[in-house]
Formats: C-alpha cells, sequence, structure tokens
C-alpha cells in the first residue's frame, strides 16, 4: 500500500453533505463517488507504467484536456514554453504549475516533485460536472465544478499548489494518508498552497488571507474560502455545506472514522501553528514572507528524513523545532515550539502513539437521533462493583453483534449504538432492536 492516497481537493464528507442537504443531485454525488473509487484502484506511479513521467530536459509541464471524460491524461494540449491556448482551464494550470516549480526551484532548491525534475503532467476538464481536484500519484487532475456550487478547480492557484504538494510528500516523507499523519499530509499541502498564493500575490506572512479555495464557490455561496489556516473551523457556515468543521486545537482535535480519520479536519490544528510561526519569524525578517521564512523550516522538516509515515504531530512538531534551530537558531526555534504550544502539540516523541488497547470489559450504548437530535450515553464496566452487572453479563452473553437483522434507519426515529466488550460499534434503528438489545439498552441508559 503506498503512504500517499489519492488526495481529493474536496473531502468525501463534505461531498456527501453537499448530497444530503440537496446541493448536488443524488446521481451526481454517486458518479463522483464512483469516480473517486475507481480512481484509488487505477494507481499508475509504478516506474513501468506507461504513464509514468519522463524526465525531459526541455518541457517540465504538459496540460492535457480531459473533454469532460475520465480517462487520463487526456488530449495533450500546451507544454512547458508553449504560448497561451485560450483555454482558460488549460491556461490557468500553466500558469499555476509554472509558479509552483519555480517556488520549488528558487526557495526550496527542488526540481519538481521528485527532487529529480520529472515531468508534471495535468488534466483539465476531467468529467462531467466534476467537483474536486486530485493527485492519483502521477497526475494532477481538475475538475469544472458543477456550476451550482463549485467552479471550475483551476480558477484557484492555491488548489493546484495543494495537489502538487501532496506529489512532493509523497517522494519524501510519505506521511500515510491517515489519522494524525494524514492530517499532517493534509497541513503540508495547505501550508505550500499558501505560502504559494502568497508568493504568486506578493504578500507578506502577514497580509496573507490563509485561505483555502478561496476562489472555488461560486456567488451566492456562504464561504469565505474552503478552510482558514489561521482561523480553523470559521471558513464556512452555509445551508449547502454545513458548518466548516475544523478544530483549532488539540483540545477539539476530532476522532472520527470518516475522512480517513478526519484527515481534513484535523489538518486545522497544524495548519494553525504554521500560520503562528509563520508570523512570528516573518515579523523577524526582511520581507516576511511564508516561504522563504516558516515554509522552509517546514519544507527541511518534512524533508529532512526524521519526519516518516507514521509520524504523528509531535514528532513533527519535534521535526519543525529541530529545523528552525539549524536555519534560525534559537530565536527560531522558540518561536516554532510556541506556535506549536499554543496549538495545544507538545513538541516530543517521534512516532504516532499506540491506539488504546480495547475496553474489553467495557459495555457502552449510545442513543442518537430522533427529532431533537440528541444523544443520550451509558457505559458499564463489567469488573465493576455496579449492581447491574450480573444482569448486563448475561445480556452480553447471549447478543451476537454480527448476526443482527438491520433495515434501513427511518426518519426521526432513534438509533442505538453497541459496543459490547470490544466488539462493534454495531448501530441498530429502533425498529430494528432484538429483545435483548432493548434490555440492554433500558439497562444502560436509565441513569443518564
Ligand atoms: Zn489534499
Amino acid at each position: 500500500m503506498t503512504p500517499l492516497g489519492t488526495c481529493r481537493f474536496i473531502p468525501p464528507y463534505l461531498l456527501e453533505e453537499i448530497g444530503r442537504r440537496g446541493g448536488l443531485s443524488a446521481e451526481l454525488v454517486e458518479h463522483q463517488r464512483r469516480l473517486d473509487s475507481e480512481l484509488r484502484h487505477r494507481r499508475t506511479d509504478a516506474p513501468g507504467h506507461p504513464d509514468h513521467p519522463r524526465r525531459a530536459a526541455r518541457a517540465r509541464w504538459a496540460v492535457h484536456d480531459a473533454g469532460g471524460r475520465t480517462e487520463l491524461p487526456g488530449r495533450p494540449v500546451r507544454r512547458d514554453g508553449q504560448p497561451e491556448s485560450g483555454d482558460a482551464g488549460v491556461d490557468e494550470a500553466a500558469v499555476g504549475i509554472s509558479a509552483t516549480l519555480a517556488m520549488y526551484d528558487e526557495v526550496y532548491g527542488r526540481a519538481s516533485f521528485d527532487g529529480e525534475g520529472a515531468e508534471v503532467l495535468l488534466t483539465v476538464h476531467y468529467g462531467r460536472s466534476y467537483a474536486n481536484a486530485f493527485w492519483d500519484g502521477t497526475h494532477l487532475v481538475f475538475g469544472d465544478g458543477d456550476g451550482r456550487i463549485f467552479r471550475p478547480f483551476t480558477r484557484a492557484v492555491d488548489v493546484l499548489a495543494h495537489e502538487f504538494a501532496h506529489a512532493v510528500t509523497g517522494h519524501t516523507a510519505g506521511l500515510v494518508y491517515q489519522g494524525q499523519s494524514g492530517a499532517l499530509n493534509e497541513s503540508v499541502s495547505d501550508v505550500f498552497a499558501a505560502c504559494l498564493e502568497q508568493r504568486v500575490l506578493g504578500q507578506s506572512a502577514a497580509e496573507g488571507t490563509w485561505l483555502i479555495g478561496q476562489e472555488i464557490f461560486v456567488e451566492g455561496v456562504s464561504a469565505r474560502a474552503l478552510r482558514d489556516m489561521a482561523e480553523p473551523g470559521t471558513a464556512y457556515d452555509d445551508p449547502r455545506l454545513g458548518r466548516d468543521p475544523q478544530p483549532r486545537h488539540m483540545d477539539d482535535y476530532v476522532d472520527t472514522t470518516e475522512d480517513n480519520g478526519g484527515v481534513h479536519i484535523n489538518s486545522g490544528i497544524p495548519n494553525r501553528a504554521f500560520v503562528l510561526a509563520a508570523r512570528a519569524i516573518g515579523a523577524l525578517s526582511a520581507g516576511g514572507s511564508a516561504a522563504e521564512g516558516a515554509g522552509r523550516i517546514w519544507y527541511d522538516a518534512l524533508t529532512g528524513g526524521s519526519v516518516g509515515p507514521d509520524t504523528a504531530f509531535s514528532a513533527f512538531a519535534a521535526a519543525t523545532t529541530a529545523a528552525a534551530r539549524r536555519t534560525g537558531g534559537a530565536e527560531h526555534e522558540t518561536v516554532v515550539r510556541e506556535a506549536w504550544e499554543q496549538v495545544g502539540v507538545t513538541p516530543g516523541s517521534r512516532r504516532t502513539t499506540p491506539p488504546p488497547a480495547p475496553d474489553d470489559r467495557l459495555v457502552r450504548v449510545s442513543r442518537s437521533g430522533g427529532f431533537a437530535g440528541l444523544t443520550v450515553r451509558g457505559a458499564l464496566d463489567l469488573d465493576s462493583a455496579d449492581p447491574r452487572v450480573p444482569e448486563v453479563q448475561l445480556l452480553v452473553d447471549r447478543i451476537d453483534l454480527t448476526a443482527l437483522a438491520r433495515g434501513a434507519p427511518q426518519p426521526d426515529r432513534f438509533v442505538y449504538r453497541f459496543e459490547l466488550c470490544g466488539d462493534g460499534p454495531v448501530d441498530v434503528p429502533e425498529q430494528d432492536l432484538t429483545r435483548d438489545l432493548s434490555e440492554l439498552a433500558d439497562l444502560l441508559l436509565s441513569d443518564t
């Protein structure tokens, strides 16, 4: 399994949220989901694959037109050194990739995403009303948006730079696209997207908007952007999108099984640490550029060997703190350490903390849904002195969570979630509760 994964710029939870809220037709959401899932099986970065990047002396990038279809890379339209094509999507991608390659070359001394000058293959006009952009391991791919919520994804130069940074990460630290390492993978892409945008606009870290995907929404959507690195959780609040779910501090870290463990959600925490570091370091240096200040520190950490596939927040913080000391001395080191501490991350151990052992004597029940949308929870430790233990133990011994017949949830009816001594969680709609499950729920929820 590759450590990179396929990054989709619009996270799956947001697509589904939009689908639920009627912003995209169900057919379109399904179509997009199918494409995304096919892509995961269509990786083409194996060296023997015909689309594997060539190392050409002259053409460092090539933009292709998929013509609304989903075959990659599509028809070649414009290469490095060629004049404008007249097609807005093609020319926006050309401008974006030129600026991105220039930043990596001039600021970080890096030749393309692999560090060896690989040609960058880009594809625009991908799919039908495709509301996303992604890197599949070989191609940077951009849809034209659905026109109702999303505009074409080539409009925003930070989208392209975000996807390109996934390619850099895949060839360097290889942060696994899951949990904390996945949130770091996402954050690093936002970091270099913001650096690129500010560099293109000639802004300092103090002047930058720190908004990611500012240009992707059509008029009338209540969204300043897709993410706000400086103020995570405030980028959008719209009836069709829901509300920006990003936390800004470890206290609010979101534990979820969706979105590969919340990679697009918890990236808000390291994103804010970067902004705090970039502003502080920018204030100490002439020009105050994020790309050349904190950006260089993050780049050194990402590529320096101490960050690997399973690096978690605290270890990444330690790597950036060490990189700050190497490049800027004690003053920069302190700034970076304080930035991480302000978001609740203490620079420290090098590896992801192991997952806690399953609570194999713990029984949990919760009830959610219902018209008011409230959740009640109950739990019982079978090793405790609680008087309910004998009765609960008897029920747990009888219940087989794997053998339950369950139908679809019904509007406004309750849904119960059971976790029995490390088994589950299993969700059961109210109408499908067995007698034993009802009794167990009554026992555990009675004191709440
Ligand atoms: Zn991404």
